[in-house]
């Protein structure tokens, strides 16, 4: 199977494995797995951030984020697309007994004007206190779109000015650092919170880090243990992670090389209505109002790819490392031979 569901679905390669089994182990919940510490005191270099912990998933770094910067009552702005709001099974008010305020914008992207005019009063007692403002980066619903760094800065003064934590949901924030040619500090000096995801393009079989200052990160790990996140001899998969960060970051462009190709070759197909703009590894379309998305789907599946439905009439198709140009060509074929 060609599986482009999401960039998820890689198994650690050959190289990988080789380093997870040579990973040198302890109990993490004690503070004494040297492999752990390693990836986390090596990303939070990278970042220039103080310090960083590694958990289980980008779900519970995100979620640990806000339970960090929030009381229960206070109000969160994202966008109306973000993952942290869409696909967290509602943990925000799960987790944080938080209100949501829901930012339209440019596939996912608000600006610092609109975050302004969304922070609530705070002497008046009828408003939720607003505390906190998440971006994602790259943005999964906007067809893995890229951020203005500048806006962020915007957004980053417009935070510092109200008060508010500001938090990354970092997931597939290498993607956009290789598309754009930024550097891991540009990030690391604007937000609270960064959450970066292992697990995606990168390749690692689990693992997400959240990365912050020392105070910051200490109460995470009080709360990620409470979420039941304290894990034990977890060095075998922060091997992985370390393995990943070494290895699997420049090779990010090639996934971008292909979905470009892709949106290209979608764009021209005529059972194809519109293609967002591939500016990183995700590619989302939208099927034309006549093709059934079931259909279609099925004619993917019968022929040995497997995609997901992002909404009415939407395919994503995401690469990644296990993408190979062989199986890039067979999937072109695939969606060239299509007969809506
Ligand atoms: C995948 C993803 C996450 C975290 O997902 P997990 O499956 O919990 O690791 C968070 N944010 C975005 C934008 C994502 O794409």
């Amino acid at each position: 199977m060609i599986d482009v569901r999401s960039d998820t679905v890689t198994k650690p390669t050959k190289e990988m494995l080789e380093a997870m089994m040579q990973a040198k182990v302890g109990d993490d919940v004690f503070g004494e797995d040297e492999t752990v510490n390693a990836l986390q005191e090596k990303a939070a270099q990278l970042f220039g951030m103080e310090a960083a912990l590694f958990c289980s998933s980008g779900t519970q770094t995100n979620q640990i984020a806000i339970k960090v910067h929030t009381q229960p009552g206070d109000e969160v702005i994202c966008s109306e697309l973000a993952h942290i709001y869409l696909y967290e099974g509602g943990g925000i008010a799960f987790n944080s007994g938080a209100s949501v305020r829901l930012l339209s914008g440019d596939r996912g992207r608000f600006t610092a004007q609109q975050v302004s005019e969304n922070i609530n009063k705070k002497t008046d007692v009828h408003f939720a206190l607003t505390r906190m403002v998440g971006v994602e980066n790259t943005m999964n619903k906007g067809g893995g779109c890229c951020w203005d760094l500048n806006e962020l800065k915007r957004i980053k003064t417009v935070c510092a000015d109200n008060g508010l934590a500001f938090h990354l949901d970092g997931a597939r924030l290498f993607n956009a650092l290789v598309a754009k040619g930024e550097q891991p500090a540009q990030y690391g000096n604007l937000f609270d919170t960064i959450s970066i995801c292992l697990s995606k393009g990168l390749g690692a079989p689990v693992g997400s880090l959240l990365l912050g200052t020392r105070s910051h990160i200490e109460k995470a790990r009080r709360i990620r243990k409470v979420l039941g996140g304290g894990m034990r001899q977890a060095g075998f998969l922060a091997a992985a992670g370390i393995y990943a960060l070494d290895h699997h970051i420049t090779r990010l462009s090639e996934d971008h090389q292909k979905a470009k190709a892709l949106e290209q070759l979608l764009a021209s197909q005529n059972y194809v209505e519109t293609v967002l703009p591939a500016e990183t590894n995700v590619v989302i379309f939208k099927l034309g109002d006549h093709i059934a998305m079931e259909t279609f789907l099925n004619y993917l599946q019968n022929n040995g790819v497997k995609a997901v439905s992002m909404g009415r009439q939407l395919i994503r198709f995401v690469m990644h490392l296990d993408i190979n140009n062989e199986l890039f060509e067979r999937l072109c074929s695939v969606v060239t031979s299509f007969e809506g």
